[in-house]
C-alpha cells in the first residue's frame, strides 16, 4: 500500500544541540551575563508572589513600563493575601496603563485559589503550579527557576529567539512543532549549577543583543556557533503564528 509522503519540514529532525555544544554556550552567554545582565528588583527576591507579579507584568510589557508598576503593585498589595482580599475591579485599576486587563484578573484569581487551597503560598511543586488557572508552562518554569531556583526550563519570546537562532537557524520560530522543540532544547541546555542566572541571562541576551529586528550580529559572542549568523530575516517565516 503507498504510503503518504510527508512535507519536507515533517521528515528531518530538528537539531539538539551536543554536549559540547550546550558547554560552550553556557560558558559563552553566562561570561556575557556577568559583564551585562541587568539589575532588575525581581532578581533580588526569592518570594514566589513577588516574582510571579514580575513575570505576569512582563508577559506584553518592556521592563522600564514594568518597574514602576512592580513597585507600586507590591506597596498596594505586599502578600497573596492582601490581594486576594482586594476586589478585582481594584486589581484592575492598580494595573493601568500597563493594559491586556486580563493579566491583573488572572493575578487576582491565583491569589484566591493560594488562599483557598495553599493558606496565601504558591506551592514549589511545577504541577501543582501548572494545577492553577492562569499559570501555564513559561510561568511554571519561572517559579520553579527564579523562586524556587530548581533546574527548570523557561521559554519566553526572547529565550525562544536566541535557542532557534543559534540551535536551528531557518525554520518557522513559532509553529506548534518548533515551539515544543525549543523546550526540549530549553531543558537540555539549562545547567545543573547556576540555573538561575543561566535562565537569566538568556532572557536578556534576547532582550538586549539577540533583539527580534536587528540583532547585534556584529558583535555577539555567539556568533560563531550560531546557526543563524550573519542574522537574515528571510531565513526566518511568520507564517506558523501560535500562542505560547
Ligand atoms: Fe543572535 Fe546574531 Fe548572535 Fe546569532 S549571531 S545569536 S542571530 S545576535
Amino acid at each position: 500500500m503507498p504510503t503518504r509522503r510527508q512535507p519536507p519540514s515533517l521528515q528531518c529532525p530538528l537539531a539538539v544541540p551536543s554536549p559540547g555544544q550546550r558547554r560552550r554556550f553556557r560558558r559563552v552567554l553566562l561570561r556575557w551575563y556577568g559583564r551585562n545582565g541587568r539589575d532588575l528588583p525581581w532578581r533580588r527576591t526569592d518570594d514566589p508572589y513577588h516574582i510571579l507579579v514580575s513575570e505576569i507584568m512582563l508577559q506584553q510589557t518592556q521592563v522600564d513600563r514594568v518597574l514602576p508598576k512592580y513597585h507600586e503593585w507590591l506597596r498596594k498589595y505586599p502578600s497573596l493575601e492582601a490581594l486576594a482580599g482586594a476586589g478585582e475591579d481594584a486589581a484592575v485599576k492598580t494595573w493601568y496603563p500597563l493594559g491586556y486587563n486580563i493579566r491583573p484578573r488572572r493575578l487576582h484569581a491565583i491569589a484566591r485559589e493560594a488562599v483557598t487551597r495553599f493558606g496565601g503560598e504558591l506551592p514549589s511543586d511545577e504541577n501543582t503550579l501548572r494545577s492553577f488557572k492562569g499559570i501555564g508552562p513559561y510561568t511554571a518554569g519561572a517559579l520553579m527557576s527564579f523562586a524556587f531556583r530548581k533546574r527548570a526550563p523557561i521559554l519566553d519570546t526572547n529565550v525562544a529567539r536566541v535557542l532557534f537562532r543559534v540551535v536551528i537557524g531557518r525554520g518557522h520560530p513559532k509553529s506548534h512543532r518548533m515551539r515544543k522543540h525549543l523546550w526540549k532544547v530549553s531543558e537540555l541546555m539549562v545547567p545543573r549549577k547556576r540555573a538561575f542566572d543561566f535562565n537569566q541571562a538568556i532572557m536578556d541576551f534576547g532582550a538586549l543583543v539577540c533583539v527580534a529586528r536587528r540583532p547585534k550580529c556584529e558583535n555577539c559572542p555567539m556568533s560563531d556557533m550560531c546557526r543563524a549568523y550573519p542574522f537574515d530575516p528571510r531565513h526566518e517565516s511568520q507564517s506558523a503564528m501560535v500562542r505560547r
